[in-house]
């Protein structure tokens, strides 16, 4: 083989391996159109050359013509895969010009088959060898075409088109391909068409080496393309540090990712997320498997979720218990999206999912604690409520019981005392009925919590009281002296409250001198005017005076100093003295025992 010979085949044999290499790039990745269009250059740019090595090896002058005539088919190729491929790489280039330079080529393309000869020569005269680096070669002798000159506007139109495709990149930004596309192709396509020009018009005697140019837009536009794929190459390299980046992130907040794709019903997930539902690293998986990793009771709710989102597309936010393979339970929470497709179609759902049961038994705790206490208030509430009915109804009780036992003393006695057993009797009534009105009153405030509003005068209840007392002050051996002021006003109230009240102060006062010599326990209650609008209450004795622990504490529910105390009575006296608008407070004597006193609004 000769020289000749050699670097024609070799110009389009390069030419085609870099389109193949192309072509096998743009298999992998089908959205790079341009790759398909290059290879089509590249088969352009190897059948110039392999057509060109016919001519300058042809013997006669009409295979020579005739391969002249070939030339352009393959011609028309790479100049229709160029204006494609600027058109595509660039993404600026000017449709109409390029349309309008495909149209010239064609016309050309079209004329050269419609011509007797060619697009190039009307007359052929023959052959003549011309010396060539490596050789002689053919080149013909004729009478040039006129119509050559479509062939020739088509060029120019390519290049104008290129340059304005080139300019608006580089204005754009794109400088880099502008500059190495767009520049490459206008420089060979110049120098091609200028050669072309001069040894056609016969001023140059040189063979045709258009497929040489041909090679070098090629060879450019590869490095380009290549300069690309390496790119991508370092972009997923790239890609892939991030994705690890992301996967360490992502384990280290204990999240788990997955992605379902829609349509081909296929699911990835990491490795944590495969984890966190009990699948295997490498088992396949379904979404009804995954459904079915759900508890029973969440599934339905999963679903639905599910579903919604693909039908109003957006967001979801689930929280499930998930049964693992060894029957232990986790409670996940998921968070997705639905991604739609250009059309707005469901294309994939994407999410993560967190193991959250720490959190979950931490709630759960504290909901059952919750309940918990609830139930222990409801249970206090009811004590004390049990416990001041207890209270409420001792006194009367113990009132009935030691009027019982009077008179049975009475009765004793000979002849009987039946003007003191009546009496005593009648007490025990009066006791009864207070114990009867003291639950009615209970009820009534456990029912409605209210009390009655009656006016109500204060002397009166200080009265029944201490008539109510009468048997129970003889057994204490206390004596209870009043000091009731003359015309007060009258307060508005409950007067059975206002009296048990009077009751507890005064029973309490009796328990503070039990331990005093019998002259010396005395109860003294006093009332007496405030100003226009307040009634003062006070309860006086002798006996050892308030605890150390100060006048607020003995109001405090539960605390009490006797060994059979309840420590509710003067809490309760205090709620029915608030009830009634008014405040109650103790405090001890100058010289001895204590005082109790209660403020309360005198009716207008
Ligand atoms: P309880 O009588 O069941 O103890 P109370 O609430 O009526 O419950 O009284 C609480 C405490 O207040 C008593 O245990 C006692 O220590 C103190 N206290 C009440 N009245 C007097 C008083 N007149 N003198 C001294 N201490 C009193």
């Amino acid at each position: 083989m000769d020289f000749v010979t050699i670097i024609w085949s070799v110009a389009g044999t390069a030419a085609l391996s870099l389109g193949f290499i192309q072509l096998l790039a743009w298999l992998y990745e089908r959205a790079k159109w341009e790759r398909l269009v290059f290879f089509f250059m590249t088969v352009g740019s190897a059948g110039i050359s392999f057509t060109e090595l016919g001519m300058v090896r042809a013997t006669t002058a009409h295979e020579f013509s005739n391969y002249l005539r070939w030339l352009h088919l393959p011609t028309w190729i790479a100049f229709v895969s160029i204006v494609i491929f600027v058109h595509l790489h660039l993404r600026t280039a000017n449709v109409w010009l390029g349309g309008l330079a495909i149209g010239a080529r064609t016309v050309s393309l079209i004329i050269n088959f419609l011509q007797p000869i060619n697009l190039n020569y009307r007359e052929v005269a023959g052959l003549r060898n011309v010396s060539f680096p490596g050789g002689a070669v053919s080149v013909i002798e004729g009478v040039p075409n006129p119509w050559m000159l479509v062939g020739q506007l088509s060029l120019f139109l390519l290049v104008a088109f290129v340059v304005n495709a080139s300019w608006t990149a580089w204005r754009d930004g794109n400088r880099r391909s502008a500059l190495v596309t767009g520049g490459s192709i206008v420089f060979f396509v110049l120098s091609a068409t200028v050669q072309a020009v001069l040894v056609l018009w016969k001023v140059v005697d040189w063979p045709l080496t258009t497929g040489f140019f041909f090679l070098g837009v090629v060879a450019v536009t590869a490095f380009d393309l290549s300069r690309e794929t390496l790119l991508a190459g370092r972009l997923s390299t790239r890609l892939h540090e991030s994705e690890q980046r992301m996967t360490l992130a992502a384990e280290a907040a204990n999240l788990g990712i997955w992605i379902r794709d829609l349509l081909h019903n296929d699911i990835w997930a990491s490795a944590k997320w495969r984890e966190l539902f009990g699948f295997g690293p490498t088992e396949r998986l379904e979404m009804e498997d995954v459904l079915r990793r759900i508890h029973p009771e969440d599934q339905q709710a999963v679903r639905k979720i599910m579903e919604k989102t693909l039908v109003d597309g957006g967001r979801y936010d689930a929280e499930y218990r998930v049964i693992l393979p060894d029957g232990k339970i986790r409670w996940v929470s998921s968070h997705g999206r639905l991604e739609l497709d250009e059309k707005g179609r469901p294309l994939r759902m994407r999410g993560v999912s967190r193991d959250f049961t720490a959190r979950k038994s931490i709630e759960l705790e504290a909901l059952r604690h919750r309940n918990e206490l609830t139930h222990l208030s409801r249970v206090k509430t009811l004590g004390e409520l049990s416990s001041s009915l207890a209270h409420e109804l001792n006194q009367p009780l113990m009132a009935i019981l030691s009027n019982a036992q009077a008179a049975q003393r009475f009765l004793k006695q000979e002849p009987a005392n039946l003007a003191e057993v009546r009496e005593i009797l009648a007490d025990i009534v009066l006791e009864d009925q207070r114990a009867g009105e003291v639950i009615r009153r209970l009820r009534l405030l456990l029912v409605k919590g209210e009390i009655q509003q009656k006016p109500v005068d204060i002397n009166t209840v200080v009265r029944e009281v201490s008539k109510l007392l009468q048997s129970d002050l003889l057994n204490h051996r206390v004596t209870l002296k009043t000091d009731l002021a003359p015309n007060l006003a009258e307060v508005t109230g409950d007067s059975v409250q206002l009296q048990q009240v009077l009751v507890n102060l005064i029973m309490n006062a009796c328990d503070a001198m039990a331990g005093n010599a019998v002259g010396e326990r005395q109860i003294t209650v006093r009332t007496r005017a405030v100003g226009l609008s307040q009634l003062r209450i006070e309860v006086s004795d002798m006996g050892c005076g308030l605890p150390e622990t100060g006048p607020e504490w003995v109001f405090a529910p539960f605390n009490t100093t006797k060994g059979h105390g309840l420590g509710l009575g003067l809490s309760v006296c205090r709620t029915i003295v608030t009830a009634h608008g008014g405040t109650i407070g103790a405090e001890n004597n100058p010289e001895r025992g204590a005082t109790f006193h209660l403020t309360l609004e005198a009716q207008k």
